[in-house]
């Protein structure tokens, strides 16, 4: 290599000392010297998707709408989330639980909006009846998480986002509510007795109770999640913990069977059939 008398003239120093003797005339390949020690070193290319790897637990991926451990929403509707969206990427609409079909028969005037009694899909006055997110426009910043007042907003670690339609791609509420773990009643059902949101929101309902259970067992006697909520309700069973979500375990051919097999021989927890393909920070965790 030579030097650039323009350069020098310029007053040009270079960074590193000019090579000479054999370092001049083996420069022009010494780059290769990075390649030939790159091939014994181990492989890092990733084998998705037949193995997927766990981003970080503060990766910004899919959202969800979080429970109350009683199966109660904790989306009230509020709207925060899409006025602090830059991108306008979501949509919420809020209704008033009185107005639920569940309540149609209740005397006028017994069932204050913000009554206890009666049904709820989240505790209060209200809770979020219509809830979307395009994909197509969200940037994944987490604006939307640090609006929500009641952390009903998290993200997940899901990545796997793609689709092969733009309608596809706005997920409407039941594909971002999370589903409801062991122990939890199904929503539409009254708030634990005695309690405010603020109960809840202080994280004070640690399950459901027994006049709940009543109430789902004399509406929708075939309710699945009876069953399950009857235990925490008499104390047999303790209260759904946080939910933990897990990398989807069908990777690769025949993934599914090792899954089985290994949740038959104790070594893992069956996915239950309501589990969604998702992998995600604890959800009180701040994401
Ligand atoms: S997710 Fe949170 S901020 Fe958005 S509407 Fe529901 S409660 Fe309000």
């Amino acid at each position: 290599m030579t030097r650039d008398p323009k350069h020098e003239s310029a007053g040009y120093q270079p960074l590193r000392p000019q090579a000479t003797g054999l370092g001049e005339f083996l420069a022009p390949v010494a780059g290769f010297g990075v390649t030939f020690a790159a091939m014994f070193k181990p492989v890092v290319t990733e084998d998705y998707p037949r193995k997927k790897e766990a981003p970080q637990s503060r990766y910004h991926g899919r959202h969800q709408l979080n429970r109350y451990a009683d199966g109660l929403e904790k989306c009230i509707g509020c709207e925060l989330c899409a006025w602090a969206c830059p991108a306008d990427a979501i949509y919420v609409e809020g209704a008033s639980n009185a107005d639920l079909p569940e309540n149609a028969g209740a005397e006028p005037g017994a069932l204050a909006a913000d009554s206890p009694d009666g049904a709820h899909m989240s505790p209060g006055e209200r809770y979020g009846r219509v809830y979307q997110i395009n994909y197509l426009r969200c940037i994944f910043c987490g604006l939307c998480v640090e609006a929500c007042p009641t952390r009903a907003l998290t993200m997940t670690n899901d990545y796997e986002l793609a689709g092969n339609s733009r309608a596809g791609m706005i997920f409407e509420k039941q594909d971002l509510l999370a589903p409801l773990t062991e122990g939890m009643l199904a929503a539409p059902h009254p708030m634990a007795e005695g309690t405010t949101d603020t109960d809840y929101y202080r994280g004070d309902v640690l399950g459901a109770t027994q006049a709940q259970v009543d109430w789902v067992t004399e509406r929708r006697p075939d309710d699945e999640t009876l069953d399950a909520a009857a235990a925490v309700a008499s104390g047999s069973r303790p209260g759904p913990a946080p939910r933990q979500h897990e990398l989807r375990p069908d990777a690769g051919p025949g993934a599914a069977e090792k899954a089985a097999g290994e949740a038959a021989a104790g070594s893992v927890q069956a996915p239950s059939a309501q589990e969604p393909a998702l992998d995600a920070a604890p959800e009180g965790a701040i994401r």
